[in-house]
């Protein structure tokens, strides 16, 4: 991590606090600042996305010895943030943040980082009955309406364990309208409507109290957020260092990795879930069977990130979202606020719709959304060689993440989350967004607060043994 480089991208001129004068230096060592934990044990922390530095960060502060292990050469994981394609910061992972009430946006405002709010802003537009409209222009099609009433009694649910296409089936909902639900719930909860389990997700969404809010970065990218945030951890980082295997039966757990063997009093696990549910970290002993079951109630699908920037905005200046494409189901224009030349649409597919896609290749790929965009919009996404510039970001094919974020599978429940989250023998923690038992898993502030749900269960089982 180039802390220099962090530093100087987010426009501060000092490290505050860090550079101390002489006559702090010269303090008598018995007058030097203890820790606030007196613990001789040390700690390992597997994975530097989120969780994994939320978590270092806050043990680090206690005093307490902490090492991060991560597989790849950067930190930030699902955080990866385009640079020079735009006048906006672009994200090809994590970039809105859906809620300010969280460590995670805090950790935004503390810094005191231009944000802005995309809830409420910008026209939505739908795909359907052949024409491309806003809603209130449906309201006399009873096919539309009952897809939108599913909608808005998502969080209410009660019908049993069903995918999200079976419910929608058993209500009797219009065929015309299954690419906008799957565009309105299947990609926002990071998979296809026959693979999430309605009633997990209902109660998740219950339990978070499911908040509305959009909150982007106006000027930085997120990455250098997370860069400069905690370049302090980069001393205690060893990067390039995929873990194997982990023995937690001895006094001490053994933690394998391709670049040696290491050890700690406690581990904190913070890879994605798929990196679990494919055996890739192997355990001695064995997890215990809740987890193992756990596993497998979640579920964790193809993600790919396409971005779009045309020489011109041909789908309206206030557009911000656009439902119901064959190909890519949801289209967005996410800088509808802070870009001045607006002229992005960015593709977040999960799923079928990524594997599709991934599976043509580039061109065809391209040649396939710009000939739906074509479709949607008379013609103009191929008019005068309208495509200027594209990037992608294929998650599934991350050999570190596999995948976008975690859903429930049917017959999953909120427990799930409490049997992934729970300590094994206050040895092994669990972190990380499929972890967070607060409803708010697949986010950037639920990756956080597992984060201090685990930094807290280690310091009061730290505490317990003082
Ligand atoms: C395309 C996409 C869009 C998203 N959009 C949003 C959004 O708009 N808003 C939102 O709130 N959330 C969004 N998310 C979700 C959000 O990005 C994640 O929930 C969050 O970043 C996860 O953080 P984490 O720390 O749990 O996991 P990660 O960021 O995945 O960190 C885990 C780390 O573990 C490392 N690792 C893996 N295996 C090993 C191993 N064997 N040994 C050592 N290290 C290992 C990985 O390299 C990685 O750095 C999106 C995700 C994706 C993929």
């Amino acid at each position: 991590m180039k802390r220099r480089k962090a530093i100087k991208t987010m426009g501060l001129t000092t490290a505050a606090g860090l550079l101390l004068p002489n006559f702090f230096q010269s303090c008598k060592e018995e007058e030097e600042p203890k820790p606030t934990i007196e613990y001789d044990g040390s700690i390992i922390i597997i994975g530097a996305g989120i969780a994994g530095l939320f978590a270092a960060q806050a043990l680090v502060s206690q005093g307490l010895t902490v090492t991060i292990l991560e597989a790849s050469s950067r930190v930030g994981g699902r955080v990866k943030s385009l640079r020079g394609f735009e006048d906006y910061p672009i994200e090809l992972g994590g970039g809105v943040i859906k809620s300010s009430d969280n460590s995670f946006y805090r950790l935004v405002q503390e810094m005191r980082l231009a944000t802005s709010s995309l809830a409420g802003e910008g026209k939505e537009l739908f795909y359907y009955n052949s024409t491309l409209k806003q809603a209130e222009d449906f309201t006399n099609f009873a096919g539309f309406q009952d897809a939108q009433n599913f909608i808005n009694g998502l969080t209410n649910y009660n019908s049993g364990s069903k995918t999200v296409l079976e419910a929608i089936q058993a209500d009797g909902i219009e065929t015309d309208t299954y690419r906008i639900l799957e565009a309105q719930i299947g990609e926002v909860f990071g998979a296809d409507n026959n693979d999430i389990g309605i009633q997990a997700l209902a109660n998740s969404l219950k339990l978070s109290g499911s908040s509305d809010e959009e909150i982007i970065l106006s000027n930085n990218p997120l990455e250098d957020v997370i860069y400069s945030r905690f370049a302090g951890l980069s001393d205690i980082t060893k990067f390039n260092t995929k873990v194997t295997a982990i023995n937690h039966s001895g006094a001490e757990v053994i933690v394998t990795t391709d670049n040696g063997e290491f050890t700690a009093n406690k581990v904190l696990i913070t890879v994605p879930v798929s990196i679990l549910k494919n055996e890739q970290i192997t355990f001695s002993p064995a997890l215990p069977v809740n987890k193992q079951l756990a596993l497998q109630k979640i579920g964790m699908a193809s993600a790919l990130k396409v971005v779009l920037k045309f020489n011109r905005n041909f789908w309206g200046q206030d557009v911000k979202y656009i439902y119901g494409g064959d190909v890519v189901p949801a289209y967005l224009n996410a800088g509808i606020k802070t870009s001045k030349s607006n002229r992005v649409l960015t593709v977040e597919v999960y799923g079928e719709d990524a594997d599709n896609l991934t599976s043509m290749g580039d061109e065809q790929m391209l040649a396939a959304i710009i000939e739906e965009l074509d479709l949607l919009f008379d013609g103009q996404a191929s008019a005068n060689n309208a495509l200027i510039d594209w990037s992608k970001y294929d998650w599934g094919a991350d050999e570190f993440i596999q995948g976008g974020f975690s859903y429930p599978l049917v017959g999953g429940s909120t427990a799930d989350r409490v049997a992934l989250s729970e300590s094994v023998n206050k040895r092994l923690y669990f972190a990380g967004e499929a972890t967070d038992i607060e409803g708010n898993s697949g986010t950037l502030h639920g990756a956080a607060a597992s984060a201090d749900r685990a930094t807290n269960e280690i310091i009061d089982s730290i505490l317990q043994t003082l």
